[in-house]
């Protein structure tokens, strides 16, 4: 079934509302990351989806304006950024291909000669990070000022709990940047890099924000004051290694159940683009094995289902 009213502004809030009905009549929704002690505290039961559209107009049902923790979601706008800077060199120092492994395993960077498989798995996202610090000086400056621009809320900010709490248990994180430092492929000082990358990933934003902050890849890499930050090849090529790689181990089945390019992180959030038509955000903390969250995934499995978009 398709419901979608293609003429009004608001286009696909009945399915929205739809959507967090069914939601709110599911059971099962997961558990929130608790290798973060600062993210344990969530409440599973927490939902938000929201829309932009590619003028600007965003719209939501649930707690669509509650701001939480975007982790790994920030890893799509730092490649963004660093990309736009330095094109295609950077893909000499970090691959484009599905892991098949979780997001912070370390058994495939000895193989591959610390060259990480992708930039949305933890390996290849400090490397991304790496290369924007020495680009810019400030990576997670730079992340979140694009944050605050694109979405017009500059109240945007990092969160110190959160980015200690990574701190003090980033054993894994620093093992990734000390082994991939140790192949040549880590400029900074791992210390510099890892306190960039804690921060990038602390970011508290809400649905509404981040669905925003994502419209330019809907819009095929034009920013939201009409500025171009991505050529729309460079555009398709994150959009491409969102849908093949934006969900970890889960990327087949995200595929397969939503056919969008997208973007999970641990607090709970989850991007996805509909090119040339919107972009989305969904949030609800309950995580399943792989660190996708539940009711997230079967919030965008349903609205693909029902407006009958995706990029199939
Ligand atoms: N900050 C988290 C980490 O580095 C991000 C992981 C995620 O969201 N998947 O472990």
């Amino acid at each position: 079934m398709v419901i979608m009213t293609m003429t009004s502004p608001r286009a696909f809030l009945p399915v929205l509302e739809r959507i967090a009905e069914e939601i709110e009549r599911t059971p099962g929704r997961g558990r929130p990351a608790d290798y973060i002690p600062a993210l344990a505290a969530c409440d599973p039961r927490s939902f938000g989806m929201a829309v932009a559209e590619l003028d600007g107009t965003v719209y939501g049902v649930g707690e669509w304006r509650q701001p939480f923790s975007t982790q790994s979601v920030t890893k799509v706008f730092t490649l963004a950024l660093d990309l736009a800077r330095e094109g295609d060199e950077l893909w000499e120092h970090v691959g484009r291909e599905p892991s098949g492994n979780p997001f912070n395993s370390l058994v495939q960077l000895e193989y591959e000669q610390g060259i990480p498989r992708n930039p949305f798995i933890n390996a290849g996202a400090l490397v991304v990070t790496d290369r924007l610090q020495t680009r810019t000086g400030d990576a997670a400056g730079e992340l979140l000022a694009f944050l605050r621009a694109e979405s017009g809320n500059s109240s945007l900010d990092f969160d110190q709990e959160v980015a200690a709490s990574e701190t003090q248990h980033g054993d894994r994180n620093a093992a990734l940047a000390h082994f991939m430092a140790s192949y040549g492929n880590i400029d900074n000082d791992v210390p510099v890099l890892l306190d960039q990358y804690f921060r990038q990933c602390s970011v508290r934003a809400s649905c509404a924000d981040l669905a925003l902050a994502t419209t330019f890849l809907a819009r095929h890499g034009i920013r939201a004051d009409g500025t171009r930050l991505l050529t729309r090849s460079q555009a398709k090529q994150v959009n491409a290694v969102m849908l093949t790689c934006g969900t970890y181990d889960a990327a087949g089945d995200f595929a397969y159940r939503v056919g969008l390019p997208g973007k999970s992180g641990v607090g709970g959030g989850i991007i996805a683009v509909v090119p040339g038509r919107c972009a989305i955000c969904v949030w609800s903390p309950g995580l399943d094995e792989r660190g996708n969250s539940v009711a997230g995934v079967a919030a965008l499995d349903r609205f693909t289902t029902l407006t009958g978009l995706s990029v199939f």
